[in-house]
């Protein structure tokens, strides 16, 4: 599979390519600063998640929450099915359809393994896989994958080190799987009973790799690029005394470390029980709060993907008559909406794409609305709120005229002062009018109290 991301589940990472994986971490360079809420976003103002969790989570639960509100989204579900109808014995596939019909796409933690393709078969909106059973869990993969990219500058070409349980860990068999895309070279270390299922090292194989499996942590740790350490699975031992055998197997603490590469680093899926001492913790090696935080831009990226403009309300189609406006300011397409008069739902007639990656590497937001052409004071207000957007005329499915949008000089009539005491608010019979005071950023002085006006969204009438 290649190309578009939009609409997609998010199910195994095996039906990802190496291409579309790269494509999504991406996007979640661009998150970053939304994740850490420096920078504000409303992509997905007045979506909502559905977030289905049937088994304990705290990290994957609460980063596709932190990503949905810091995109301006919401999230609806259970964090355990106890308190829903679960309990009374609800399928799986009726509970989908229904979350389905209440959210824009699904996020479902499960403990039967192909749960989450067998919710992508009953929901039309997407699902994303946070884990099923033993099986995968494909966005743990992309942030790993997107931590190894940013601490060590790359994937290919990585020692990477996996230690633990292999044989129950989901994480580990996503993310072997996507190393192996990635030709990083593979050893797995873990007690006989718990190595690598044979399945996953074949497919791996079929790659052109050959993972070594030790069971001696010892022997590789001084080669490792990055050491990816797992929790032993104890709630998927069928016997609790075959637990007992490998608990504490493989527990790293500092002085092991000794041995390592000075740029080693330590990565877990968290929650760790008592497989990294805390005295790990502030060495220079240690990653995993970090991979916990990447965890955030990475289901951005990953939300970001499954909306696109899959969407069905807001997939965009040639339109034969009307206008495109391109190039608007990322977030800004709404208010454009809102300012040329385009109120309450989105009809058929006018498709919104938000951010969408730009030619010139940044992000932009289109607006296509069929039959209607904007008058003069429509364009200003446009140019007003977003000086770099672009108007296509589109006259029987052609591009009759194109031009970027002009500030104009003076202002008049399509504007409040933003000083509330000024005359002009006072409802006396005169219109606002402003001169252009700068243009980056927009500053507009009123010409009746010299009051300056930076916040032209708000104050646009
Ligand atoms: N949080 C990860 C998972 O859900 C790892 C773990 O539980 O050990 O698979």
């Amino acid at each position: 599979m290649s190309g578009s991301l939009k609409g997609l589940d998010i199910v195994s990472i095996r039906d990802f390519s190496r291409e579309q994986i790269e494509q999504i971490l991406d996007v979640a360079v661009k998150m970053v600063p939304i994740a850490k809420g420096e920078e504000k976003s409303t992509e997905l103002e007045g979506r909502v998640l559905g977030s289905l969790f049937y088994e304990p989570s705290t990290r994957t639960r609460l980063s596709f929450e932190a990503a949905m509100a810091r995109l301006g989204g919401r999230t609806l579900g259970f964090d355990e099915p106890k308190g829903s109808s679960v309990a009374k014995g609800e399928t799986l596939a009726d509970t989908i359809r229904m979350v389905d019909a209440y959210s824009d796409v699904i996020v479902l933690r499960h403990p039967q393994e192909g749960a989450a393709r067998l919710a992508g078969h009953f929901a039309e909106n997407p699902v994303i896989n946070a884990g099923d059973g033993a099986g995968q869990h494909p966005t743990q993969t992309l942030l790993d994958l997107f931590t190894i990219r940013n601490e060590k500058g790359g994937i290919d070409g990585n020692h990477v080190v996996i230690v633990g349980d292999l044989k129950y860990g989901r994480t580990v068999h996503s993310l072997s799987e996507a190393l192996s895309m990635f030709g990083a070279e593979l050893t797995f270390v873990a007690p006989p009973t718990l190595q690598m299922p044979k399945e996953h090292v074949k497919h791996i194989e079929s790659r052109g790799l050959k993972p070594r499996i030790s069971n001696s942590l010892d022997e590789v740790i001084g080669d490792a690029d990055v050491l990816y350490v797992t929790r032993i699975q104890k709630e998927r031992f069928p016997d609790p005394a075959e637990y007992q055998k490998v608990a504490g197997a493989f527990a790293i603490n500092r002085t092991m470390l000794r041995e390592a590469k000075k740029d080693l680093i330590v990565m877990h899926p968290l929650p760790r029980v008592n497989e990294i001492d805390p005295d790990v913790d502030d060495t220079d090696h240690a990653r995993y709060f970090v991979q916990a935080f990447n965890g955030v831009p990475e289901d951005g990226a990953s939300l970001h993907g499954a909306w696109g403009d899959g969407m069905k309300e807001f997939k965009v189609t040639p339109i034969r008559n009307g206008t495109v406006i391109d190039h608007i300011d990322v977030g800004m397409s709404l208010k454009v909406l809102r300012i040329i008069g385009v109120r309450g739902d989105v009809s058929s007639t006018v498709s919104v794409l938000m951010h969408v990656p730009s030619k010139k590497g940044a992000w932009k937001d289109i607006v296509k609305i069929e039959d209607r052409e904007l008058d003069p004071k429509e364009l200003d207000k446009v140019a007003l709120i977003s000086p770099d957007a672009t108007i296509n005329i589109i006259r029987d499915y052609n591009v009759a005229e194109k031009f970027v949008v002009q500030v104009p000089e003076r202002v008049k009539g399509i504007m409040r002062c933003s000083n509330p005491s000024c005359i002009t608010n006072k409802n006396e019979p005169v219109e606002p009018e402003f001169v252009v005071e700068t243009k980056k950023p927009l500053a507009l002085r009123c010409s009746y109290c010299d009051r300056l006006t930076t916040d032209i969204a708000e104050n646009i009438v």
